[in-house]
């Protein structure tokens, strides 16, 4: 399948939805525009792939609202060079925004089909993480931390602890946390052993799990 002329002006139209949604981060918005995200979904969901919506991948699993993807990115803050950790690589679409705003990148998936798929997959477009994980994302990855920041892609029922411990000082955790809906929360880590909270809008993800035999 192509990335075609048509492609991109349906990425300009929804990049205009995610300005007039609110998304200001002009690097944000610039993934997005050069992104083929209909290369992230099964092809009889191409027509839709440019709309602002969430669509399955396979394994239950969703690529995320471009919306939340731009949210959760801006509010990241992401600087070239800085190394993140992304949980949750499902289809790999946040992980190429984040690899395209120049990031050094380290993603964990749970579920192995969407792993070995996206493994596979995102080098072909030219989007190399530097490292993608078959494994818990609860666990964070303490060989690699400190992050400068982390983002989870599904929905938390509590914030880790690893996760706040991984972050560098003024390192950003951003997180949906809740059960049935979550509340963007965004936590600034000021110190050794404080961190600043910010909350945001509610927003519904497909569930962080824990059991990774399940
Ligand atoms: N960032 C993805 C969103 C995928 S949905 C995208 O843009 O396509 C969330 C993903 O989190 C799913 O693929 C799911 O399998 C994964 N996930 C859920 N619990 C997890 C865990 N404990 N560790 C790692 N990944 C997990």
């Amino acid at each position: 399948m192509k990335d075609l002329l048509k492609h991109k002006g349906l990425r300009n139209q929804l990049v205009q939805i995610l300005r007039d949604k609110g998304i200001k981060d002009v690097l944000v918005l610039e993934a997005i525009s050069k992104i083929p995200r209909h290369l992230f979904m099964d092809s009889s969901f191409v027509d839709f792939a440019y709309k602002d919506k969430a669509f399955p991948i396979g394994a239950e699993q969703t690529i995320s609202q471009p919306y939340t993807v731009a949210f959760q990115t801006e509010l990241l803050q992401v600087k070239a060079n800085d190394k993140i950790l992304e949980i949750g690589t499902g289809s790999g679409y946040q992980t190429a925004v984040l690899v395209a705003l120049n990031a050094i990148v380290y993603s964990i998936e749970r579920q192995k089909e969407l792993y070995i798929k996206t493994k596979s997959f995102l080098p072909k477009l030219g989007y190399v993480a530097k490292k993608l994980i078959f494994g818990d994302g609860y666990l964070g990855l303490p060989e690699i931390a400190p992050f400068d920041g982390i983002i989870v892609t599904a929905g938390a029922p509590f914030v880790p602890k690893p996760l706040l411990a991984q972050l560098k000082i003024g390192g950003r955790l951003v997180i949906p946390v809740g059960d049935k809906t979550q509340v963007m929360t965004l936590f600034i880590r000021k110190s050794e052993k404080e961190f600043e909270k910010q909350e945001f809008d509610a927003f519904s993800f497909v569930p962080f799990l824990k059991d990774v035999s399940k």
